[in-house]
């Protein structure tokens, strides 16, 4: 650990720069609150010189008006403290979270840490003890990540990769609740953030590679109470449905998708509107991928690869927006929510936004669920040719549905997706939205025969003897690349080609994007994208976040999977050793 007491530093009148979306709470209702640890109004409010949950604010933004670091000055950035994660050979994913001068992150194997912000000295460390998967562990889709915790009052919630949700003292690290959201022995782990809504701990999951059935729940963040689970794809009919969004939904299956779950797992973005009280969560790919073998009858399959608008006291759901009609792709919309205040052709639309695995990037009305626009953000998409505004499908080119035609095909993107988990952040001075977006292609052929097995992968897909294969056509896109999208008017304003595998981005006051690309936390003027600075930290990153403490303004960025650490940059610093 290196420590720095940083030089002169300007007092700043923050209040006064305060832009966030949400609605402002004055200064004495937050100090009131404060004694309770991080409030419901603390976390409408979004205080400037906090980062309280893992998008910054219920928006989820991943913007802050913290301007002490800026386009200018940031050269001078230095790293501040570091601190070594003690447990290594995960990817991290994690975006850290501060409040009252602690931050808590988490790392591999559902590891939690809480560090004091200013020196990062250790306040406690708890590991939840998870064995490997070959000694016992659970059974991981797609790797041991953690993309981090909730706060709430005083206590820390994490969702970990066997799948319990725990409530820990934020004082202690001692554990107050343990609940298993998912059932024991099933496929399922944790890998998303907890959200907090009214009191309530949201938690969803991963697994639908296995074959699982979707769903997202909430606990009542005392007591560890389930308040209400809402499923995302119909179970069988004969046992009953839940409610009349399953109703509507079986009828868009066919066949026996029951025995393998159909899918549709929430192990990512979500998002609250506290105005219009919705609670935002995005819906995963079916299982298995292929259409043909899950409803063989073809459907739209809802709520597959959808965005779903939830009542936030009964989860059931108000609206849908299905990005991939009859997901046969493994394209997700799990990927990060973001919701904006935007004047769109001279009116001013409460929206919600995503860049789903699919490529394209679309703006809904978050209120009422109808389609703004969509456009392309990835340069390589072969497997539809655009979106129909005024039906809000996607035309799907005619090789797509390889299920149906039988021939196997090379379509972009492939199932990792043209934007993955790494957040996307808004600025509000430049009206643009960074997006951590990447171009791949993958073959799809249908498996001949299927027969779901428990513990495996249960896609129904092949991939063929390279023979049998068509030429992989080549990619006209960079691998990875950092765009800057106009969310008004759904277009590019510019980009950087990147080197490096995406972390996260952030974006703040100071006209800057911070983000994670290789082994590196790099800086751009956020509203030409010149790089400004950047530092090497370990490969593969988690997303930057800023925070103030006693008049510094902080970057943080866990990061590394050999040795995982937290890095954090202050003006002044000292160069990464
Ligand atoms: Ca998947």
């Amino acid at each position: 650990m290196t420590v720095l007491v940083p030089r002169l530093v300007r007092a700043r009148a923050l209040m006064v720069l305060f832009a966030a979306p949400m609605t402002l709470v004055p200064a004495q209702v937050l100090a009131a609150q404060q004694s309770e640890g991080v409030s419901e109004v603390a976390l409408r409010a979004s205080a400037p010189a906090e980062w309280l949950t893992t998008g910054r604010d219920y928006a989820e933004t991943h913007y802050s008006p913290l301007d002490q670091i800026d386009a200018d000055n940031v050269e001078q950035l230095g790293l501040a403290w570091s601190w070594i994660i003690p447990k290594s050979g995960a990817r991290i994913e994690a975006t850290p979270v501060v409040s009252d001068g602690v931050m808590y992150a988490t790392g591999p194997k559902s590891f939690v840490l809480a560090l004091d912000a200013g020196t990062g000295e250790k306040k406690w460390q708890w590991d939840p003890g998870i064995p490997d998967e070959r000694e016992g562990g659970p059974s991981i889709c797609c790797g041991d990540v953690n993309r981090g915790v909730a706060l709430y009052g005083d206590k820390v919630f994490v969702g970990l990769l066997d799948g319990r949700l725990v409530a820990l003292a934020r004082d202690t690290g001692l554990v107050v609740w343990t609940v298993q959201t998912t059932p024991r022995g099933a496929d399922y782990s944790v890998t998303g953030a907890p959200r907090i809504v009214k009191g309530n701990v949201i938690i969803g999951n991963g697994g639908a590679e296995y074959g699982v059935r979707g769903y997202v729940t909430a606990y009542d963040a005392e007591t560890g109470d389930q308040v209400w689970r809402s499923y995302t794809v119909p179970g069988n009919p004969a046992d009953g449905f839940e409610n009349e969004a399953m109703r509507a939904a079986a009828e868009t299956w066919t066949g026996e998708w029951w025995i393998v779950g159909g899918g549709g797992t929430v192990w990512d973005g979500m998002a609250y509107d506290p105005e219009a009280d919705l609670l935002y969560v995005g819906t995963g790919n079916g299982s298995p991928w292929n259409r043909d073998t899950r409803s063989p009858g073809g459907g739209d399959n809802l709520y597959l690869s959808s965005i779903l608008a939830l009542n936030p006291d009964s989860g059931e759901p108000v609206w849908h927006y299905q990005t991939t009609p009859g997901d046969d792709w493994d394209y997700t919309a799990t990927q990060p929510l973001m919701l904006l205040d935007l004047t769109i052709a001279g009116r001013e639309r409460k929206v919600i936004v995503q860049a789903p695995k699919n490529g394209f990037f679309y703006v809904v009305d978050r209120l009422t669920g109808e389609l703004i626009s969509a456009s392309a953000f990835a340069d390589d998409l072969t497997w539809a040719v655009g979106v129909d505004v005024d039906t809000g499908r996607p035309i799907e080119t005619p090789e797509a549905r390889y299920g149906r035609t039988g021939q196997g095909v090379y379509l972009s993107p492939g199932p990792g997706g043209a934007h993955n988990w790494p957040p996307m952040s808004w600025n509000p001075d430049t009206g643009l939205v960074y997006l951590p977006a990447q171009n791949s292609s993958s073959y799809y052929a249908k498996a001949d025969e299927f027969e779901y097995r428990q513990g495996v992968w249960n896609t129904g897909t092949a991939r063929g003897s390279r023979e049998s294969r068509p030429e992989r056509p080549a990619l006209t896109g960079p691998r990875t690349v950092l765009l800057a999208v106009d969310p008004a008017t759904n277009t590019e304003a510019w980009r950087v080609v990147s080197d490096g595998a995406h972390g996260g981005t952030m974006s703040t006051g100071g006209n800057l994007v911070f983000r994670g690309s290789g082994d590196r936390l790099i800086a751009h003027d956020a509203g030409t994208g010149a790089q400004l600075w950047s530092a090497t930290v370990g490969q593969g990153t988690g997303t930057p976040m800023t925070y103030e403490l006693d008049g510094v303004q902080y970057v943080s960025i866990a990061a590394g999977r050999r040795v995982g650490r937290v890095y954090t940059f202050a003006l002044d610093g000292l160069p990464v050793r």
